[in-house]
């Protein structure tokens, strides 16, 4: 009997140092696990550790490399998303349920016109536009057009999240697109404006010849010329349009070279002479034989004859103008001055606009285009230069043009 009771104390007692090994031996792998929670880098102690607990600790260390790479592999996820949005030029906005931001990009900031990063705010506490609201409560992707307060002309699309809980916002500006499309709209209006006018003449003209006017020795003539007049200004347009339509396109090549100003300047002039001869108006030319620019001599020489044939247009018969060129610093500064009329300072600003003209009668009778000076401008921005207009004293007006000044080696 004493055996047994001694057996079965011998037993407990290595029941219960087992049990407090053990409690002590889980206390530690609650304690590591605990650490590796606080700090993903720490593992459970293994090295002094057997049996069952060295199988759980090994289990618990790979669990938490698992987490590890899967915590990596997001936060990696999550640096390309935000640097492919930031990359974006539309702006982008995720909201959760509860209508607030839980992301936005550069864009988006940008286009709300805000510093901070806005993440947790609503976004209707920023942005107060009732389309914007109305588009984010609807439950469909839908798209709205809207301007943003204190923002650009936005047109916005709105995609339903995954659960439909949420809100992805794209923000794209609209406001060089609308711009755009007017611009395109009054421009092919301002051509058929244009072209109207020479189109009726020729068909009006061409019919009373044909009803028998071109049998008559005194109208016949008229009709004729007037035919020739119209067609020669049609042509005229067609091909500003063209030039136009190449530089806008990019296909008006331009090969730059050294130029000098003033052999183009004669070779532009030959082109005005008749004109000028007609009018009586004199053109002086005063420019330093030394004198060159880097520029397309095509282009040059067509910026020219637009200047010297307005000057001589606009001024009065008998008037005069002058062709100048200096250098200044690394440019040459050219002026085409004319003692005419002059521009009036509400239309000088305009006046290299497409189809724009100070004196509209004045201009079609002088077989104008009203888009000679917006090929100017174009031809120069194009090389690199500057243009502009002032008036000239004590009257007429001074278009000038600055390019970049070509820097010729002297050799003896
Ligand atoms: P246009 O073919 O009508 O001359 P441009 O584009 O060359 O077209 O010029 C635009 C307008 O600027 C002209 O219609 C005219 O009203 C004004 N303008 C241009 N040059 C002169 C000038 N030297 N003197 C007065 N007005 C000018």
């Amino acid at each position: 009997m004493i055996d047994v009771l001694i057996a079965f104390a011998l037993v407990s007692a290595t029941a219960v140092v087992t049990v407090a090994v053990m409690r002590r031996n889980l206390r530690r792998l609650t304690d590591a696990t605990l650490d590796i929670l606080r700090d993903h880098k720490r593992r459970v102690p293994i090295a002094s550790a057997t049996g069952g607990m060295r199988d759980l600790g090994q289990w618990i260390n790979s669990l938490a490399e698992d987490v590890e790479r899967s915590r990596d592999a997001l936060l990696h996820e999550r640096t390309l998303l935000a640097s492919v949005a930031d990359g974006l030029t539309q702006g982008v906005i995720a909201l959760d349920d509860e209508r607030r931001i839980t992301m936005l990009n550069d864009a988006a900031r940008k286009m709300l016109g805000v510093q901070s990063s806005l993440v947790g705010e609503p976004l209707l506490d920023f942005v107060r536009a009732p389309e914007l609201r109305e588009l984010i409560e609807r439950d469909i992707d839908a798209s709205a057009e809207l301007q943003l307060p204190n923002g650009p002309r936005t047109l916005v699309r709105a995609a339903r999240t995954f659960g439909r809980a949420g809100c992805v916002l794209l923000l794209e500006d609209v406001t060089t697109m609308r711009r755009l499309e007017t611009v395109r709209r009054d421009f092919v209006a301002n051509v058929s404006h244009e072209l109207r006018t020479p189109v009726a003449v020729i068909r009006a003209n061409a019919e009373t010849l044909m009803a028998g006017a071109k049998d008559d020795p005194i109208v016949g003539p008229k009709l004729i010329d007037g035919l020739h007049r119209n067609a020669e200004r049609l042509a005229r347009i067609l091909a500003d349009l063209l030039d136009l339509s190449r530089l806008d396109a990019g296909q008006y090549r331009l090969e730059v070279a050294t130029v000098p100003v003033k052999g183009v300047t004669e070779q532009s002039l030959t082109a005005v002479e008749t004109q000028a001869q007609k009018r009586n108006v004199t053109v002086a030319v005063d420019i330093p034989d030394a004198l060159s620019v880097r520029a397309d001599p095509k282009a040059l020489d067509q910026i020219l004859v637009n200047l010297i044939d307005n000057g001589v247009k606009y001024t009065h018969p008998d008037g005069h103008v002058w062709v100048e060129a200096r250098a200044s610093g690394d440019a040459v500064r050219i002026e085409v001055r004319d003692d005419g009329p002059g521009i009036a300072d509400k239309h000088r600003e305009r006046v290299f606009e497409r189809f724009y003209r100070a004196d509209p009668s004045r201009s079609r009778e002088a077989g104008g285009t009203g888009l000679g000076l917006s090929i100017v401008k174009h031809l120069v921005e194009s090389m690199g230069g500057e243009v502009g207009v002032e008036p000239n004293a004590p009257r007429g007006s001074i278009f000038w043009l600055r390019l970049p000044r070509a820097v010729t080696t002297v050799t003896a």
